[in-house]
């Protein structure tokens, strides 16, 4: 039929099509939620695992880029991966900043984070009250949680509303073109990948881990606590996060730069920080959130 053929043609062209990047790259997001999958308390652990579907074989970090996958499904959820600042300033600010384009409020990747930590807070409790079933699916809360916790901890995710979020920037990545926001998502995991860890994410996640456990260790508890007793603190994030990008990703680019080893050298420390920062961040989320549901 010619309307199937030109549908499939449509399909195959869409396919084709460079897909707008809406977080850290497939790499990123396994790195983070390996991070924090080693991290978790016993009780965390076993919620972790009854969530999952059956086909992640137990692995979190195997479906931390679902989010990724199902924003054309979902396209509500859009929205949810980034949070625009005003251009040229420095800060964010949740009463200011965290709404989508038509300025609906919490509609940003830290309204997300509290959005489904509220509804991850509710597992366990449907089964001592039938009647208060909550309507959530907590399968998908986890898992739209794993994923935001890691964007939120990317610079460019908490970027100028313009260029959104280095989008629209055209850089070269050495010899390649592409544009300054996939850079932080994925070139500089992947060339750090090439140049020192064997190409492997695996390898990656080892030598994070051993600055966790190492030079980064009087930090770490710093980076879980959450101030005023919250469950899931986003807000302290996103301010990071875009400090991060005025002070590195931003700094000295301009449209059609070339970025290659003198800014793959001073911004890979920061790509570290953050996915260190990211993984140990989760895991405590999660820590906090069903470890209080444990009566
Ligand atoms: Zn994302």
């Amino acid at each position: 039929q010619a309307g199937t053929a030109l549908l499939l043609l449509v399909a195959v062209v869409v396919a084709a099509l460079p897909a707008p990047s809406l977080g850290w790259g497939v790499d990123g997001h396994l790195i983070i939620c390996q991070i924090a999958q080693g991290r978790l308390s016993d009780a965390a652990a076993k919620a972790v695992n009854e969530l999952l579907p059956s086909g992640a074989g137990g692995n979190l970090s195997s479906l931390c880029s679902w989010a990724d996958r199902v924003r054309f499904r979902y396209h509500w959820s859009a929205p949810l991966h980034f949070i625009d600042v005003p251009d040229n300033v420095c800060s964010y600010s949740y009463d200011r900043d965290c709404k989508d384009e038509e300025g609906v409020k919490g509609r940003c990747v830290a309204g997300a984070i509290n959005n489904y930590t509220s509804q991850l807070l509710t597992y366990g409790s449907s089964s001592l009250s039938p009647s208060s079933k909550s309507s959530d699916n907590l399968t998908e809360a986890l898992l739209f949680l794993s994923h935001f916790m890691g964007d939120i901890h990317q610079p460019l995710h908490c970027g100028f509303a313009s260029d959104r979020g280095g989008n629209t920037i055209d850089v070269h990545w050495y010899r390649r073109k592409t544009v300054l926001h996939h850079v932080w998502d994925v070139s500089i995991i992947q060339t750090a990948e090439k140049d020192y860890y064997d190409e492997g994410a695996g390898e990656f996640v080892d030598a994070l881990n051993k600055n966790i456990t190492g030079a980064w260790s009087d930090k770490v508890q710093e980076w879980e606590e959450c101030a005023k007793n919250q469950t899931a603190c986003p807000d302290k994030y996103g301010s990071e996060s875009i400090t991060a990008a005025c002070d590195s990703a931003y700094k000295g680019v301009t449209e059609d730069s070339t970025l290659s080893d003198e800014y793959f050298g001073s911004r890979l420390p920061v790509v570290n920080l953050r996915l260190a920062q990211g993984g140990v961040r989760l895991a405590a989320t999660l820590n906090r959130i069903f470890g209080q549901s444990k009566a």
